[in-house]
């Protein structure tokens, strides 16, 4: 797509977010700088694999339970170096995630758990990568099924209303931050945490066939990205904004200032 503005760094922080992927080690490939230089900054992050990536090896012999499990374990690793406050593991197929209600449920689940700001997914729209590769069946359903359960779902206090019963009571998600987007509108500058992603990416050994190219590619794709704005490292979203902030357009929209929310944050980060 021709760009018809100059780009310019993306300052908007959500207080609390969710990443909402289909395999571990998506969110690595995919936001993890965003998500260590928002923590860093104070944020709250969760993340969501939809699958335990069970599908994910070479050799047909594999068993994957046993895969599915080590994946599980290498997530974990990586999330704690970026700095999430926890995952949640949904536990659906690798290689046959379906956007239904079951899964639509889970999700909104998970959003009215949580209560992010913000929700990261796959840009559900990449059917290919420009004319570089097709975007994987379940990182695009994973990514319209996070759509679905933000807008209207998760909102919708007549959307599942066992959910509210049990006290789950509907929540709206501000913004969405879709990556892997070929209409990217907002860069955000990582240029203090690509270490941390590639550092992230490194816990997923069995992922990485070549892992002496993981950190020249990452750093590549990263200075792409920044370059057109004058700094080393950037990560590239199309941003959809569905309800604007009460106070003007930029900073974090509701900070846990009372012991109330703080307590109320730490009882999440326990699940
Ligand atoms: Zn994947």
């Amino acid at each position: 797509m021709a760009e018809t503005t100059p780009r310019t760094l993306h300052a908007w922080r959500p207080e609390r977010f969710m990443v909402i992927v289909a395999h571990p080690d998506d969110a690595d490939f995919g936001p993890a700088a965003t998500a260590a230089t928002w923590i860093d900054a104070g944020s709250q992050g969760w993340l969501v694999c939809c699958t335990s990536g069970d599908a994910g090896a070479d050799d047909w012999r594999t068993d994957p339970i046993e895969l599915g499990a080590l994946r599980e374990a290498e997530q974990r690793a990586a999330a704690a170096v970026v700095g999430y406050a926890g995952i949640t593991f949904l536990h659906q197929p690798d290689g046959a995630l379906a956007n239904d209600l079951a899964l639509r449920e889970l999700l909104v689940r998970e959003i009215r758990t949580f209560r992010p700001d913000a929700v990261l997914a796959v840009d559900p729209e990449t059917l290919f990568h420009g004319d570089g590769g097709v975007n994987h069946t379940d990182h695009r359903a994973a990514g319209i099924a996070a759509v679905d359960a933000v807008y209207p779902a998760a909102r919708n206090a007549m959307a599942f209303p066992w959910l509210a019963r049990d006290g789950l009571e509907p929540h709206t998600v501000r913004r969405l931050y879709l990556f892997w987007s070929n209409h990217s509108t907002a860069w955000i500058d990582v240029s203090t945490s690509i270490d941390r992603k590639i550092a992230a990416l490194r816990e997923h050994p069995s992922q990485l066939r070549h892992p002496e190219k993981l950190e020249p590619r990452i750093r590549e794709w990263a200075r792409e990205e920044g370059e057109p704005l004058g700094v080393e490292a950037a990560e590239a979203f199309r941003v959809i904004v569905i309800e604007e902030d009460d106070e003007g357009d930029e900073g974090p929209t509701h900070a846990a200032t009372t012991p109330a929310d703080a307590a109320e944050a730490e009882a999440v980060a326990e699940r």
